[in-house]
C-alpha cells in the first residue's frame, strides 16, 4: 500500500482543533469537513481523465474530463458520512455507494451490516471514507468487498491512521496491491482498547453523539 500523509500547516492546525477534546461536535463535524477536502486533492491525484474538446471564446482547445465509469465514493457508516460532503465538493461528479461496517469491541473484528455499492465495480476508481485507521480490520474487510466487486484502484482517506492499521492492510493485500491511503495524521500506536493514542477518541461519537 502507498502511504501519503498530507504534510501542510493547515492540515496540521485543523487536526489539532479536531483532537482537543474541548472542540464541540458542530465544530468537530466542520473541521472534518474541511480536512477531508484538503485530502481530496492530494487522493484525487491519480483520478482518470480523458481528453475532451472545447472551444472558448477566443479558439478550440482539447483539455480534460473524468472517465467513465466515474469514481466511486464509498463512506464507511457511520463516521465516514462525516467525511462525504468534503470529499464530494471537490468531485461533485463522483457517485456515491455506502458501505456499513461495525467493530465488534471485544475481537475487533468488523463485519458489513448494510450494502448500497454496485456489484460490479470493474474498472472503477475506488475512494473510501472512514476517519480512524486502527487495527485495519473495518478497512481491510472494506477493500476486500470492493476488490472482489472488480474495482482495480482504491484509495482510503483517513483523517489518523496508526501504524498497526497500515501493517494489518498492507499484510493482508501485500506491498504491490493497487492501494493508496492518504490520511491527515499518523499518530503512535493503538492503546488496549484499540483507540489511536494520542488520536481524537471516538470519532462517530465526536462527530454525532454518543450512542
Ligand atoms: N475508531 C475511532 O473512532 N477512534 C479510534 O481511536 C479507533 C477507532
Amino acid at each position: 500500500m502507498r502511504v501519503h500523509v498530507v504534510d501542510h500547516p493547515l492540515v496540521s492546525h485543523k487536526l489539532t482543533v479536531l483532537r482537543d477534546e474541548a472542540t464541540d461536535s458542530p465544530t468537530f463535524r466542520r473541521l472534518a469537513d474541511e480536512l477531508v477536502t484538503l485530502l481530496a486533492y492530494e487522493a484525487t491525484r491519480g483520478v482518470r481523465v480523458e481528453p475532451h474538446a472545447i472551444r472558448t471564446p477566443v479558439a478550440a482547445t482539447t483539455g480534460v474530463r473524468l472517465s467513465q465509469p466515474k469514481p466511486l465514493v464509498v463512506p464507511i457508516l457511520r463516521a465516514g458520512l462525516g467525511m462525504l460532503d468534503g470529499m464530494v465538493r471537490l468531485v461533485p461528479t463522483a457517485e456515491v455507494g455506502f458501505l456499513g461496517m461495525i467493530r465488534d469491541e471485544q475481537t475487533l473484528q468488523a463485519s458489513t451490516y448494510a450494502n448500497r455499492v454496485p456489484d460490479d465495480l470493474s474498472g472503477r476508481q475506488v475512494f473510501l471514507l472512514d476517519p480512524m485507521l486502527a487495527t485495519g480490520g473495518t478497512l481491510t474487510a472494506a477493500i476486500r468487498f470492493v476488490i472482489e466487486r472488480g474495482a482495480d484502484d482504491v484509495t482510503a482517506l483517513c483523517l489518523i491512521a496508526a501504524p498497526e492499521g497500515i501493517a494489518a492492510v498492507t499484510s493482508a493485500f501485500g506491498d504491490d496491491a493497487p492501494i493508496t491511503l492518504v490520511a491527515a495524521g499518523l499518530d503512535e500506536r493503538l492503546n488496549d482498547q484499540g483507540y489511536i493514542v494520542p488520536g481524537l477518541g471516538d470519532a462517530g461519537d465526536r462527530l454525532y453523539g454518543v450512542v
